[in-house]
């Protein structure tokens, strides 16, 4: 897949070395295509011993459970996207904890995931009919009868079996930094 015409100004594009590297640029604009890439965010929300799950109403992956997700937006922060889609798939409130869990997959467009513990605020499993049609709160126990996704079950197993606390968000930075959000160790 190549760029052909510049998002910007639509002029054409070519191949040229950007800073060592073979990128396509644009002849008009300093526009340069750096590649494609998403991120998603993940929530792991446990209560009493059970993990929440969300079955898919949508291909990819119908009827398979996973943990609730989506995609980061453009000026959204990330943990209130993770904390709004939550809600809005499983109606269940839950807040940001800590980062838990990252996966890389590099293939033609670049996804980085960030999963996050999130403390159980309120409300019951109740899915939203469009991108899942159940919701709930399983033990390990359960989910061994149910079509639990490959990537959720690693997820599940980090929720359940950590190995340090995660990133934990740093609202009181050292040095003032608008805009960000950081998460340390
Ligand atoms: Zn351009």
């Amino acid at each position: 897949m190549e760029v052909k015409f510049c998002m910007l100004c639509g002029h054409e594009m070519e191949t040229r070395d950007v800073d060592g590297t073979w990128r396509r640029a644009c002849t008009a604009c300093s526009f340069v295509h750096w590649g494609n890439y998403s991120i998603g965010v993940g929530a792991l929300v446990v209560k009493d011993d059970k993990m929440l799950l969300v079955r898919r109403a949508q291909d990819p992956g119908k009827g398979n459970w996973t943990n609730p997700g989506g995609y980061i937006e453009q000026l959204e922060p990330i943990h209130e996207t993770i904390q709004r889609e939550v809600k809005e798939e499983s109606g269940i409130e839950a807040v940001v904890k800590s980062v838990v869990a990252l996966r890389d997959q590099p293939r033609s467009i670049h996804n980085v995931y960030i999963a996050f513990e999130m403390e159980y605020v309120g409300g019951e499993p109740a899915p939203d009919h469009v991108e899942v049609d159940a919701a709930g709160f399983f033990s390990l126990q359960e989910m061994e009868t149910m079509n639990v996704a490959g990537f959720t079950r690693w997820l599940v197993d980090v929720a359940f079996h950590r190995r340090s606390q995660g990133l934990t968000i740093d609202d009181a930075p050292v040095v003032p930094l608008n805009g960000y959000g950081l998460f340390r160790v």
